[in-house]
């Protein structure tokens, strides 16, 4: 008998082992063994189970046994490995580390185990014990208490572990170690929340979720902002759960606040599990056994819950299907939201995905029937879509707030409401730069300007993170006379302090967030209306819903558009799109402006109308005249090394290899739109194929043959999101 097992070291090559007659009964699909690896021991997944070569010799090499199975119970369902494979196959990726990012390392590390704790429990009172009467009184506590965690009743009741193990040891308590569980939710007030009565859209919508069948077994929720699609999938998911099937819903993760995760909490109770980053390895290990073992329906987390390991799965909601958080930019480089796709074909189960502004690539296999499509066209609560106004700031020469805008702002202030402004940048200035000699500070690893940050005065490039004191003089030529260009958030933040003394403003980007429920609390102080205004990166354009926001601003919407990306236009579109469906989302009716340099573009009118239908139309158009997804795979090979020559040459080897693969249309090897990042140059090769899967065989077969040499790292992004 031999065990083919993947161990995680994105080889992409399996083992063999062989299994000793101890292990022969138990030994599973999918388990996680311990094996022999080199001088050391190493942990890997059971692939496969063949009977055949029992162990001792192959040829050349020395077979060796497996030492231990870690978990009977198996990590992996056959169509949770098949799914791995099929993810694998698709994104050019080894299965091993498709399989490492499909179970948290929480839950696989060695030492994760329940945790454990002392259980104090009242008995019977024996008739004839002598007690103190502080033991007797002791014992009336908890036996009133019904008894507890050892730790919580010494604090409650203010004694101590010795205290109660002597009422142990007089049989009046049984003490015993239970496993408890570690529940992110703990502490948070849930309450019960009932089905709307659905209107006739998100009725319809609803019924052509529930007749998914196996062609199309996915479907396109196609809804603005605020039109009830969450009460859709609610109710999908209530349906599912009816029939005894459980159901996974994707957020991007940014959007996994509790605010979220409390809509899915408060209808399905103790059925729902959350999966996110923010949680301990301790919460993280807790709910994935949860969910393993089928104690757990709902599951709600980033795209690596993709691969949750729920029982008899019967819908997957990929909600903002389009957002780019769900396309992982590591290794493995897979679209959670393809895997979706795939895994609702392997497991028959229903995936719908659903977005205000979809992807072109979902819209196009919508139009071409591969996927049905439900249009969801008015909001479904109370209030009106916002009016949307695009504010032209060419001649506003350099201003961060439009007269128009700093009126409106006024406005709020005096009638109490709050406003959101959006600023796609954090930090204060945008570069450092000399006024004297016209020198700009630079990051010598990423070759990009710093960005100023006053909070802790240094100088930070976004790019590696590193950092630098604030030159007090130019380091070129010495004068003392730097200048602060651009804006970001921290220095937004100041000119509206300085604007408006009396409002009270909080600030959120990622430097504002870093510590654990940082996020929560700014976004909890503002839904308590303790902050007038709210000013944020991206962080604050997702899934949020403030009753009393009646006011949204753009402050620059070009900055995403200029981006060197085909997805520039699209990313704008959603932006713009999804700033703007936060204004007015109860009875007080939403404004919107949205500052650019450009109001001509047609991108901008058309997000600002809320035309999705337009934009698209016209998206596709250029798409297809240029060559681009949806009519089209585009993939990217990556080549990145610390000498700029090294990276240069490997990329044209692979470019010049590719180019005779008949069937994939190859660009030329060219340096990245970012060329030098943390100190590596970066270069790329565009790849486009009528099939993902042509271009992954191709890379496949390259990376083998040609591998890159110490030094260089060369990879696939199949379906590549960004190309900088
Ligand atoms: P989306 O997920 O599309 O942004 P939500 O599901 O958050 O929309 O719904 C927006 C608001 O409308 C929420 O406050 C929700 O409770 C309310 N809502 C949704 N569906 C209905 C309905 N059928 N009747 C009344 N209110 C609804
Ligand atoms: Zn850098």
């Amino acid at each position: 008998m031999l065990a083919k097992v993947a161990i995680d070291l994105a080889l992409d090559r399996l083992f063999d082992y062989g299994v000793p007659e101890s292990l022969r009964e138990k030994l599973a699909v999918g388990q996680l063994l311990s094996v022999p690896f080199g001088h050391r021991m190493a942990r890997g997944f059971v692939v496969a189970v063949e009977d055949g070569a029992v162990g001792g010799e192959g040829p050349g090499y020395k077979i060796r046994d497996v030492a231990a199975i870690i978990d009977e119970t198996p990590f992996f369902t056959p169509a949770l490995l098949d799914l791995a494979r099929s993810a694998a196959a698709y994104f050019a990726s080894p299965l091993e580390s498709v399989m490492k990012a499909a179970v948290p390392a929480a839950v696989t590390r060695p030492g994760a185990r329940p945790r454990e704790l002392m259980f104090v429990e009242p008995a019977l009172a024996p008739c004839e014990v002598e007690l103190t009467s502080r033991q007797e009184w002791l014992y009336d506590q908890v036996v009133r208490l019904g008894g507890g965690w050892m730790r919580q009743l010494c604090e409650e009741l203010g004694t101590t572990p010795a205290s109660l193990r002597a009422l142990g040891q007089k049989g009046l308590v049984k003490l015993a170690v239970r496993q408890r569980r570690r529940d992110p939710l703990a502490g948070r007030r849930v309450l019960p929340t009932k089905p709307l009565k659905l209107n006739e859209e998100q009725a319809a919508a609803l019924a052509a979720i529930k007749s998914l069948g196996s062609r199309p077994s996915t479907l396109l929720l196609h809804g603005v902002t605020g039109s009830g699609k969450t009460e859709i999938y609610l109710q999908a998911i209530a349906a599912e759960l009816e029939a005894g099937r459980g159901a996974i819903v994707m957020v991007p993760e940014i959007a996994l606040t509790p605010q979220t995760v409390q809509r899915f909490a408060s209808r399905f109770g103790a059925r729902v599990a959350v999966l996110h980053s923010a949680l301990s390895d301790g919460e993280r290990y807790d709910e994935w056994h949860r969910i393993r073992s089928g104690e757990a329906r709902v599951v709600v987390g980033p795209r690596s819950a993709v691969f949750a390991p729920v029982r008899r799965l019967g819908l997957i909601v990929v909600d903002e299907e389009h957002d780019t958080s769900y396309k992982q930019d590591t290794s493995p480089r897979y679209n959670a939201r393809d895997v979706a796709v795939m895994r609702g074909a392997i497991e028959g189960a229903k995936v719908v995905l659903g977005s205000a502004t979809p992807s072109l690539e979902s819209w196009a296999n919508a139009a071409k029937g591969k996927y049905s499509l439900a249009t969801v066209s008015r909001r479904a609560g109370l209030g009106t879509p916002p009016a949307v106004s695009v504010v032209d700031m060419s001649e506003s020469r350099g201003a961060v707030f439009s007269p128009r805008l700093l009126d409106a702002v006024k406005a709020r202030l005096r009638r109490g409401e709050q406003a959101i402004l959006f600023l796609n940048r954090r930090g204060y200035s945008r570069s450092v730069t000399c006024g004297a000699c016209g020198h700009v500070v630079t990051c010598p690893g990423c070759g990009l300007p710093y960005t100023y940050h006053r909070s802790d005065d240094c100088c930070r490039c976004h790019v590696c993170g590193g950092w630098i004191p604030t030159p007090r003089a130019c380091p070129g030529c010495g004068a003392p006379s730097l200048d602060f260009r651009g804006v970001g958030t921290e220095r937004a933040e100041a000119a509206l302090a300085k604007l408006f003394p009396e409002a009270r403003i909080l600030r959120m980007d990622s430097d504002s967030t870093s510590r654990r429920n940082s996020h929560d609390d700014i976004l909890g102080a503002f839904r308590r209306h303790e902050a007038d205004i709210l000013l944020g990166t991206q962080m604050i354009a997702k899934g949020l819903d403030f009753p009393n926001v009646t006011l949204v601003g753009v402050l620059n919407a070009d900055s995403s558009l200029n981006m060197p990306d085909f997805r520039a236009g699209e990313r704008t579109f959603q932006l713009v799109s999804q700033v703007a469906g936060r204004a007015g989302r109860a009875e007080l009716p939403g404004e919107v402006f949205v500052q650019t340099y450009d109001p001509s573009s047609s991108v901008i009118r058309a997000a600002a109308r809320g035309d999705y239908a337009a934009f698209a139309e016209e998206e596709l158009a250029a798409r297809r005249a240029l060559g681009f997804p949806p009519f089209c795979h585009l993939s990217a090979v990556g080549v990145r090394s610390r000498e700029g020559r090294l990276a240069g040459d490997w990329a044209a080897m692979y470019a010049e290899s590719l180019k005779k693969v008949k069937g994939l249309d190859v660009g030329d090897a060219v340096p990245c739109a970012l060329e030098k990042a943390d100190g590596w140059y970066r270069w790329q090769v565009v790849v486009r194929s009528k099939s993902a899967a042509l271009a992954a065989k191709a890379w496949r077969w390259l990376s083998g043959a040609r591998p890159a040499p110490k030094g260089v790292v060369a990879f696939i992004d199949i379906d590549a999101f960004s190309m900088t």
